[in-house]
């Protein structure tokens, strides 16, 4: 598997009963099927200009919740028959026909969740036990516990379940799954697991404010509502970092993708692609492109990848026969004519440039904490990152504002918020680190319960 030469094994089975063994069969038929479904009877049906970044968005949110969507061009036959008789001057892009028959044009994240979901689908009442803001691994794994332990859970998130663990094509270190398993399926399985336990959800809709409202704490919505928990548990992860090349700004989603390498990975076949970055995500998309683009070229500006990727990675790049590594590489321009054709790469030792034709970048440059929705009083650490516990400055424990309890491990200095996972300072970047925290979590947010 290191080599990249097998992708799944399973033990010879042993005497009846065999179920494990099916069970390990139809589990991996299912993650088989899903790439390679049929795109005939799709669930949405997007209608929009091609190459369109929010149509690229859309789907690949469709992707992450594994919705079977297709892409029908305005000017197709399919997609004049879902326009029907709509004047196309006046139509606002992208235009999505719903399985329940509804057409939308244009319409926002939350209107596509709830048109998805359906009005009857959302948690009921406004007021719980616990707010968890993000469904990543952290705020999953929050969720589970909270609600297992009886505490009424809505869990907040603003796109897909599974946070940036859901792009991952295969994450191989998490404990119990010794083939890996893919993000998607983490996610999904996660989701329902915390849904079963009765944790409600609010998707896509982002937090966009955090307040004390009395002995609670309203969470103020996008969509204009507010929830509010007796605690809030933050598990808003990280975002990656930009190039800042105007350029290729432009192109994002249309041929310069960050960290989608799994959504876009089939629609590579043959191509020459390129992924910056030199720790385990770029490993792991230069790996997963590798088996469709024509050859994959990974940039690092660092002397060598040995520095920041794990070793079975760098040992199943150097087997890749169509992954070829530039180091000390770094891109400084691109363009090209509505989509990515062309990269500027300089070299850091001799400073020359060089331009490449590339159908695709990816960039998976590391993350910058997601934060920008907290209130001021929240201390952050080195990097923006949410300081917790012992991180904190004097004045923002507890003791600093006298509540006459230490604060606990992963409180904030605003009593009664939590933070887990990636956006945490210190936190180790790992989905089973983010599990982890998101349980532990949970038995602090009792203890704080205890007190007021
Ligand atoms: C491509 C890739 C491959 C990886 N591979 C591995 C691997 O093999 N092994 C491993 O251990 N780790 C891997 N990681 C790292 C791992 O995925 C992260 O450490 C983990 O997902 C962090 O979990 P989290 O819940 O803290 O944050 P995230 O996963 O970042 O989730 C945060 C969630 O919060 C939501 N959110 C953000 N802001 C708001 C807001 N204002 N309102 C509502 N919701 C919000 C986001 O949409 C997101 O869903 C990989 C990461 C990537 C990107």
């Amino acid at each position: 598997m290191a080599l990249g030469r097998i992708d799944h094994f399973e033990p010879r089975p042993g005497p009846p009963p065999n179920d494990g063994f099916h069970r390990a069969v139809t589990d991996l038929l299912e993650e088989w099927s899903w790439p390679h479904r049929s795109e005939t009877n799709p669930a949405v049906r997007i209608v929009g200009e091609r190459r369109s970044p929010r149509t690229h968005e859309l789907r690949d949110i469709f992707e992450r919740y594994l919705v079977a969507s297709a892409f029908y061009p305005a000017d197709s036959k399919e997609g004049a028959e879902i326009l029907g008789g709509t004047d196309r001057t006046a139509v606002r892009w992208p235009v999505l026909a719903m399985p329940d028959g509804r057409v939308l044009q244009d319409p926002s994240n939350e209107e596509v969740a709830d048109a998805y979901a359906g009005a009857d689908a959302l948690p009921k009442g406004q007021s719980f036990d616990l707010v968890v803001v993000g469904g990543g691994p952290a705020g999953l794994a929050a969720a589970v516990y909270g609600a297992s332990e009886g505490l009424s859970t809505l869990v907040v998130e603003g796109e897909a379940v599974g946070g940036q663990a859901g792009k991952s094509s295969l994450i191989r270190n998490y404990l119990g799954f010794a083939r890996g398993v893919s993000g998607q399926r983490l996610a999904r399985d996660a989701f329902h697991q915390a849904a079963s336990f009765g944790a409600g959800f609010k998707l896509m809709r982002d937090a966009v404010g955090l307040r004390r409202k009395g002995e609670e704490l309203a969470v103020a919505l996008s969509d204009g509502t507010e929830v509010s928990g007796r605690a809030v548990v933050v598990a808003t992860g990280a975002s990656y970092r930009r190039l800042d090349v105007p350029e290729l700004e432009a192109l994002s989603g249309v041929g310069v993708f960050y960290g989608a390498a799994t959504t876009e990975a089939a629609a590579m076949t043959g191509q020459e692609v390129y992924v910056v970055g030199g720790a385990n995500s770029a490993g792991q998309a230069a790996i997963h492109l590798s088996k469709y683009a024509s050859r994959v070229t990974l940039l690092a500006r660092g002397d060598s990848l040995s520095a920041r990727m794990s070793d079975y990675l760098v040992t199943q790049i150097e087997a890749s026969e169509n992954v070829r590594v530039r180091l000390g590489t770094r891109v400084v321009g691109g363009g090209g004519a509505g989509r990515l054709e062309r990269l500027v790469l300089r070299d850091a030792s001799t400073g020359r440039t060089e331009t490449v034709p590339a159908a695709a970048l990816f960039v998976l440059i590391g993350a910058r904490p997601r934060t920008g929705w907290m209130p001021g009083e929240i201390e952050r650490g080195e990097g923006g990152f949410v300081a917790t516990g012992q991180d904190l400055t004097r004045e923002g424990t507890a003791e600093g504002r006298s509540t006459r309890r230490p604060s606990l491990l992963m409180e904030t200095s605003m009593p009664g918020v939590f933070a887990v996972g990636d956006v945490r300072y210190g936190s180790v970047k790992r989905v089973a680190s983010a599990v982890g925290e998101g349980s532990v979590a949970i038995q602090q947010v009792h203890e704080y319960l205890s007190h007021i």
